[in-house]
């Protein structure tokens, strides 16, 4: 589409795009805020800014998550409430006329039920599926230009996976999606129905993305990002532990984390890659799941528990610092209380900083759906509170030794808890830490200090500024 600017409208093919405002919901993992920033920034050339106010918006987009049962809950009920906008429209104070506002659904439940919604939602005005984000432009036009009721949920065919990162934050921090799709088809998991087959982009260009991301924004630390970024450059000869190695080599870039990752594709030289580099985080999020073979077996995942455990032993080797979390499902379709137990053990033998641990809850169209299944809801919540307590008082206890300890953090936010103001960030083993300001004027927003770790408990953890360098290293 060719852009030409007359007064303060964006002239878009034959359409005058005025200025507008969009407001978006992003549901989910960090894959749909890394798309949800990439639509923003196709949008931005249309003349749109965004705003947090939904009754402001003329065009409200919900980039959906089909994985979670609860984001999933949380956007119907959201998408209901948007009826009103169509039938009560605001008044345009500038204009006087009602406002058009055009709703859209994107993300993974509108990969899978895009058709059905658009019918179902009268107020919905299109919706558009994962792999054609870099479209919504063209999308949004065909809504402008009068079209209603239409899907775009086509996958992309090419053998290519070529993209330039768009970042519209204005922070030094960015995302990185380095590959998508998967080949896993893990049984409990609609990602691969959502998202499609695994796709990597070429290590060259990932290199020359962040250089300009380093360059000419100010980035300094990456989030590389995929379904299972442990796969990437399997197709091309190339690895996830030979990217973050040439990555090493990019002056300016301070901070290197990469998201998510299956315990099958991790390579000895990823882990001789947390061995050598000085820019990787200090911390590896390995989802496990499960502390049973057995479960593990009907879950699809292809590794066994003993061979988790050497993995994170072989991690913890090569970078003594390593800390690592991880993801646990409890009441896996008939799981048996044995079972059960045998990852309440393997809580005990990994000693994760961390877990995210869920409740089993079915998605359509996966073979755990299938199962015959004989756990109850009450099951599932006891099964899932145990693994919490025991993760919580193990956590507490691995994180009482980082007293006394200096950490060195990037400040990304602050908050007042009691009436005190603290600031926090983000330490390269992943803990957030509070820390008082020692000048309240002081503005540490995104400045990279020093802070001796005071108190810390399972959850939270506070301490002292030591040493502040400003906004770079
Ligand atoms: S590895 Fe398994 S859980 Fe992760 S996205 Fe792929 S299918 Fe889903």
């Amino acid at each position: 589409m060719e852009n030409t600017t007359k007064n303060d409208s964006v002239k878009v093919g034959e359409l005058e795009f005025p200025p507008r405002k969009v407001w978006m919901k992003t549901y989910g993992c960090q894959m749909n805020y890394h798309d949800s920033e990439r639509i923003m920034s196709h949008l931005s050339g249309m003349n749109f800014t965004k705003t947090e106010e939904q009754s402001e918006a003329d065009l409200v987009i919900f980039n959906t998550c089909a994985v979670r049962d609860l984001a999933n809950q949380k956007f119907y009920s959201h998408l209901g409430e948007t009826k009103k906008l169509k039938t009560n429209p605001d008044i345009d104070p500038e204009t006087g006329l009602k406002k058009n506002v055009i709703v859209a659904a994107g993300g993974c439940i509108a990969q899978t039920e895009g058709k059905d919604l658009v019918q179902k939602y009268k107020q919905l005005d299109f919706a558009f599926g994962t792999d054609v984000i870099d479209n919504i432009g063209e999308m949004v036009y065909r809504a402008y230009a009068g079209e209603k009721k239409f899907t775009v949920t086509a996958w992309d065919r090419s053998d290519n996976y070529s993209i330039e990162t768009k970042i519209t934050q204005g922070t030094p921090q960015a995302f990185v999606n380095i590959i998508k799709g998967c080949d896993k088809f893990c049984s409990y998991c609609i990602v691969p129905f959502t998202r499609g087959r695994e796709k990597s982009r070429r290590l060259a260009e990932v290199v020359t993305d962040v250089k300009r991301l380093v360059e000419y924004s100010g980035i300094q630390e990456v989030m590389l990002l995929g379904q299972n970024v442990n796969s990437f450059g399997k197709d091309n000869g190339e690895s996830l532990g030979q990217l973050i190695m040439e990555l090493e080599k990019v002056n300016g870039l301070h901070l290197l984390r990469y998201t998510t990752s299956h315990p099958y594709d991790v390579t000895d030289d990823l882990v001789e890659a947390h061995a050598n580099s000085k820019k990787l985080a200090n911390h590896l999020h390995l989802p496990v799941q499960s502390g049973s073979n057995t479960v593990l077996q009907r879950m699809l995942r292809e590794y066994t528990v003993e061979h988790y455990l050497s993995l994170l032993a072989k991690m913890r080797k090569a970078n003594p610092e390593m800390v690592i979390t991880s993801d646990i499902i409890a009441g896996f379709p008939n799981e048996t209380e044995e079972e059960h137990q045998q990852t309440l053990q393997l809580l005990k033998d990994a000693q994760f900083d961390n877990i995210y641990a869920y409740a089993y809850s079915s998605r359509k169209g996966t073979k755990a759906a299938r199962m015959n299944d004989v756990l109850t809801d009450d099951i599932r919540g006891r099964r899932l509170r145990e693994v919490m307590d025991l993760q919580l008082s193990i956590q507490a206890e691995i994180r009482r030794g980082m007293t006394g300890k200096t950490y060195r953090v990037l400040v990304d936010g602050k908050n007042i808890n009691k009436g005190v103001q603290k600031w926090q960030g983000r330490t390269s083993c992943n803990r957030i830490v509070h820390f008082e300001p020692a000048n309240p004027e002081q503005d540490y927003m995104w400045n990279w200090v020093d802070v001796e770790i005071t108190s810390a408990t399972a959850l939270s953890t506070q301490g002292t500024l030591i040493k502040e360098y400003g906004k770079t290293l």
